[in-house]
């Protein structure tokens, strides 16, 4: 894995002018608060910034500050001295993003994912960082930057998002370095906590409502899946980023080894978002092989297919690796 040092990213954004920060597609708090928080320090330093996600911000994460920063790309290509794509695993995860770049001077990659093809010119990817949040944090150390409340809150949003709150694996000692820094900055972490996780819409319940009816348990107890129906979609009135989290509730039991979640998209395909409770089960390498990826615990595809389809594979793949564990 192509491997750039601090120093080496750092130099060369100093030298450019024009700048694009962008991350994932259907953004979570990581992909969002470390936009941000790199768009803040850019724009300290006196360069034009656009920070760019496909989805935009979706509105449970409309209280990180700076969020009106970012849009959506452009119809019109525009050319960019530097190009940093955070959070991010494949190009094609950034949607339309790179089209909407005429040209790239540069193009840098930081990102946590294990599956990342480290496809930058400077790429940094540590996949012991249970979020590319930390790695900035890292960077902002190494780099002797002061942060500022608005960027530490950024930050703070990003690794407890991607950490479900410093409980998942990965999370380690630097982890909570890095959380230290970020409060000592003056991240308000109750303020922020109500907004992270005491703020759920209604629907969301509804829709939990909807998933813990309809859950279904396979492979002798160790697997929890739920699939959700465009028809259910429209009966809820969810919004896409409503879905956030439900897979916790089914990995949460007792004997479940994996949790899957299935959303039917529109075009024909199937968003499968999938968990891991033990190692030896690495669901990354199963959404590898439908196309997608993610981290060993945590990963996702999207599969062409009807969602009976789609289950009936998918659970089977999840359900061999259950059984063949050694
Ligand atoms: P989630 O299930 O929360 O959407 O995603 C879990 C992890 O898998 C995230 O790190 C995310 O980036 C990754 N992931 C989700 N969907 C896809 C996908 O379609 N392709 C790839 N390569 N990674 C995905
Ligand atoms: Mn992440």
């Amino acid at each position: 894995m192509s491997r750039a040092t601090f120093a080496e990213i750092a130099a060369a954004l100093e030298s450019a002018q024009e700048i694009l920060v962008a991350s994932h597609l259907r953004p979570d708090g990581d992909a969002l608060g470390s936009t941000l928080a790199f768009t803040l320090w850019l724009r300290s330093l006196g360069k034009r910034v656009t920070a760019w996600n496909q989805d935009g911000v979706t509105r449970n994460f409309r209280y990180l500050p700076g969020h009106e920063l970012i849009t959506t790309p452009e119809s019109t290509p525009r050319a960019f001295d530097v190009v940093v794509a955070l959070d991010t695993s494949v190009k094609n995860r950034l949607g339309t993003v790179l089209e909407s770049v005429a040209a790239a001077g540069l193009l840098i990659n930081i990102d946590h994912h294990v599956s990342n093809e480290a496809f930058g010119d400077l790429s940094y990817i540590d996949p012991s960082a249970p979020a590319t949040g930390q790695i900035l944090c890292e960077f902002f150390q190494d780099r002797g930057v002061a942060l500022t409340p608005e960027i530490a809150t950024n930050l703070f949003a990003a690794v407890s998002t991607d950490t479900g709150s410093f409980q998942y694996s990965g999370t380690n000692a630097r982890t909570f370095d890095a959380a230290s820094r970020l409060v000592a900055a003056g991240v308000n972490v109750a303020e922020l906590s109500g907004a992270m996780y005491e703020s759920q819409p209604r629907r969301r319940l509804d829709l939990l409502r909807h998933a813990l009816n309809e859950a279904k348990f396979s492979c002798d107890g160790h697997l929890a899946s739920f699939s959700l129906s465009l028809a259910t979609v429209e009966q809820l009135g969810v919004h896409p980023e409503d879905n956030e989290g439900i897979i916790d509730h089914l990995r949460s039991v007792e004997g479940v080894v994996s949790a899957v979640f299935f959303e039917e998209l529109p075009e024909g395909r199937v968003r499968v978002s999938a968990r891991s409770k033990d190692p030896r089960v690495d669901v990354c390498e199963i959404c590898g092989q439908f196309g997608g990826g993610g981290h060993p615990l945590a990963a996702g595809a999207r599969i062409k297919g009807s969602l009976a389809e789609v289950e009936e594979k998918f659970l089977g793949a999840v359900c061999h690796e259950i059984r063949n564990r050694n």
